[in-house]
């Protein structure tokens, strides 16, 4: 007796497999392919991954960058190719003799009684207690229903031998929205940032990335743009060892529970902002497998109990958080792309590292994007400020969420600031941590100020143009106001 069938081998699949075999559960993973690394080139943040996975990469970079403008931003946050064959052996050592993996392809499953009976293609059938869709994205048996169509993220890569540098050496250059092979208006109608690794000597992976856009551009029209590049460059590849095309939908909603559990791709994991997925899902493997192996003890609904480690309603609602913000990403003209980064590279370290993890909640989320908005120039509040209108029940729990963490922790920082002990202060009056608190890489001061400073750009300085037609600005910014002032208890 199978207790899970996972379908799919993929590295999410293979990772909440090996997980609840760990826990003494019979698995049988069906995938169309013998256990094989995995195709895709994966990269992580290293503090990412868990600690048995650090050592699965092929290469740590601890010079990571991204270029907004001119000048490099260093992110100071090491960054991991995964060496994908070093990550199968290790997941499937993992999983222990017990996994059994089995080659076909599902077409369908059905519950009959307490078993699932799993169909593949060549007529087979499966059984088991409990049936697991992690066949990527897009799922196989619970499809994802993508809100206006999937918005793709694409990319076109190579890896390829350089007789001069095609980026910084020795770096890894995150995003490089330094364009000048494109004329302007395209690079507004279809924005790509170049995406690069120096792996070594003279090679190097360098790609051509469009974050995400509905429709996205083609693979043509990236590798075309690719080879512009380091033309304009005057870095043609000679030798290219191989290419790669990357594309997937980045806007996937919390998806519905219901008695087939999915997980990776096809339970909606990749995260929206950066297209990640392979880390979280190697962290929350472990979680939903430990779920599903005491409600099979308990002779609860594993599936059930799956879905709720997964998707807590904390995380549920960061989703639609997310989402807004994808939503606004989408409508902002490509050419503030890198404004839009800028702005968001300006967040205290802790804060866009949070931004960009799996499981912040809303409040985090909501203080990091009001940040944004307060540093950001008008073209790019507007697409934020219509993204927010456009879904106001979401934007206002977001506002007052964050609100909320600003009085918890006015009030906390009132209660231990007052009175002020005489002695810390200094001859000008001011205390030391008056004097530090407003500076814009302080973490978690000030944020009563950025939400202000975020209103008053909103109110004040928007562009009506950029607003859609139907919309009452003046009304609708004015509701938004109003809200702040209600939950944050200030005055107009
Ligand atoms: C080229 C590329 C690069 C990416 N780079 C990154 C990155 O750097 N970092 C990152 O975090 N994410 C990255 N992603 C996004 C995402 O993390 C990956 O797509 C990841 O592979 C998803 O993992 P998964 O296991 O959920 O699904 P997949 O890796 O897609 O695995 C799905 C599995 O299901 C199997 N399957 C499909 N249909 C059936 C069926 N009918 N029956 C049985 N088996 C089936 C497949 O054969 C496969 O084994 C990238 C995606 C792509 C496409």
């Amino acid at each position: 007796m199978t207790d899970v069938l996972v379908v799919g081998g993929g590295p999410a699949g293979l990772a909440l497999a090996a997980e609840l075999a760990r826990r003494g559960l019979s698995v049988r993973v069906v995938a169309p392919h013998p256990p094989q690394p995995f195709a895709p080139t994966y990269g992580a943040w290293l503090d990412e991954l868990p600690a048995w996975a650090q050592v699965c990469t092929a290469q740590v970079w601890s010079d990571v960058r991204v270029y907004t403008g001119p000048q490099p931003t260093p992110l100071m946050r090491p960054y991991a190719l995964l060496d994908n064959a070093r990550l199968l052996a290790a997941l499937l050592e993992r999983a222990g003799d017990t996994l059994r993996w089995t080659r076909g392809k599902v077409t369908g499953a059905e519950l009959r009684g307490a078993l699932w009976h799993v169909r593949g293609e060549a007529g087979e059938d499966w059984t088991a207690r409990l049936v697991v869709d992690a066949s990527g994205h897009g799922g196989l048996l619970l499809p994802t229903p993508f809100e206006g169509g999937a918005a793709l993220q694409t990319a076109y890569g190579i890896v390829a031998h350089f007789k001069r540098p095609p980026s910084a050496p020795g770096a890894m250059v995150w995003m490089d929205y330094r364009a000048a092979h494109p004329n302007p208006a395209a690079v507004r109608a279809e924005p790509t940032f170049l995406y690069a690794m120096h792996l070594g000597g003279d090679r190097y992976f360098v790609q051509e990335t469009s974050l995400i856009a509905r429709p996205a551009p083609s693979q043509e029209v990236l590798k075309a743009r690719l080879h512009a590049r380091l033309e304009a460059l005057g870095t043609p590849p000679h030798g290219t060892k191989s290419d790669e095309w990357v594309a997937f939908p980045m806007n996937a909603p919390a998806p519905t529970p219901g008695p087939v559990l999915a997980f990776g791709a096809a339970a909606g994991l990749v995260h929206p902002i950066s297209g990640f997925q392979v880390a979280g899902a190697l962290n929350d493997a472990p979680c939903v497998a430990q779920a599903v192996a005491s409600a099979f003890e308990r002779g609860q609904d594993a599936a059930a109990a799956g879905w709720a480690a997964l998707w807590p309603p904390e995380r549920r609602a960061a989703r639609q958080v997310h989402l807004l913000d994808l939503g606004a990403l989408l409508e902002l003209p490509g050419d503030r792309l890198g404004d839009f980064f800028a702005a968001f590279f300006r967040l205290p370290a802790a804060q866009w590292h949070a931004f960009l993890a799996p499981h912040t909640g809303v409040r985090e989320l909501a203080r990091s994007m009001l940040r944004v908005f307060a540093h950001a120039p008008n073209a790019v509040r507007v697409p934020l400020v219509r993204a927010a209108l456009a879904h106001p029940a979401v934007s206002l729990r977001a506002l007052r969420e964050a609100a909320c963490g600003t009085a918890a922790h006015l009030k906390e920082r009132s209660a231990s600031s007052h009175p002020a002990p005489a002695a810390a202060r200094h001859p000008g009056g001011m205390t030391k941590s008056d004097a530090t608190g407003r500076e814009a890489n302080s973490g978690d001061v000030d944020q009563q100020e950025v939400i202000e400073e975020g209103m008053q750009g909103a109110v004040g300085n928007v562009n009506a143009d950029g607003l859609a037609p139907d919309v009452d600005r003046e009304e609708k910014l004015e509701e938004l106001r109003e809200n702040m002032a209600e939950v944050s208890g200030q005055p107009q």
